[in-house]
């Protein structure tokens, strides 16, 4: 019906490095193109379903687990599912990714130095972390774990949202996960 199938776009990056603004545009594309898709961020997860976890390591672990879990229904669902979360553990990301079938989890590492995203700041939390208001901030006193082998990386940091949002539709294209009928409506 969809005339697609399902599959989990995991980005992982700083807080600020672009994730949630990546999954919009990307979403949007997708959208014109007839894909069936959904965003999973802070504001429909953090503040519902997870809304008793902190930022412990050990909260931290059981958010990404639930997230995954979910991205894993929408998989199921037929639904393109965009979780768009820091999930700065390398060993979180790979359960993740060991629930659904092969191939259909694509990480998408946002890579931004971390200058850049405390510059852009947009919620002010890389300044909350500075000056001690905010404990266990990835990137300034919590550790971020940066994929070694992603499927897609975007240079957040320096080439446009455009331009990362036509590589990963671009991806999704040559594997088939988005198929050439649904692309051919661009
Ligand atoms: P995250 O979800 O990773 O915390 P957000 O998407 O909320 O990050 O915020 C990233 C900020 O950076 C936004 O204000 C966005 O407009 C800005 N930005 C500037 N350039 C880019 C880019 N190339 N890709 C993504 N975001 C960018």
């Amino acid at each position: 019906m969809n005339n697609h199938g399902g599959a989990v776009l995991w980005f992982t990056g700083l807080s600020a490095s672009g994730k949630s603004t990546l999954a919009v545009a990307l979403e949007s594309l997708l959208f014109t193109q007839g894909c069936h898709t959904y965003v999973l961020d802070g504001d429909n997860v953090r503040h519902g379903l997870n809304k008793n976890l902190g930022f412990s390591p050990e909260d931290r672990k059981e958010n990404i687990r639930r997230i995954a879990e979910v991205a894993k229904l929408f998989v199921d669902a037929g639904v393109v599912v965009m979780t768009a979360f820091i999930s700065p553990y390398a060993e979180d990301r790979e359960i993740a990714r060991k629930l659904v079938p092969p191939g259909k989890f694509i990480e998408v590492y946002c890579k931004c130095p971390i200058n850049t995203c405390e510059l852009r700041d947009p919620k002010g939390l890389y300044k909350k972390a500075r000056t001690g208001q905010l404990k266990d901030f990835t990137g300034i006193n919590a550790p971020y774990e940066a994929p070694e082998r992603p499927e897609i990386t975007a240079d957040t940091g320096s080439e446009s949202v455009e331009e990362s949002a036509r590589k990963i539709v671009d991806y999704l294209r040559q594997r088939g996960l988005v198929t050439p009928k649904v692309y051919g409506r661009d």
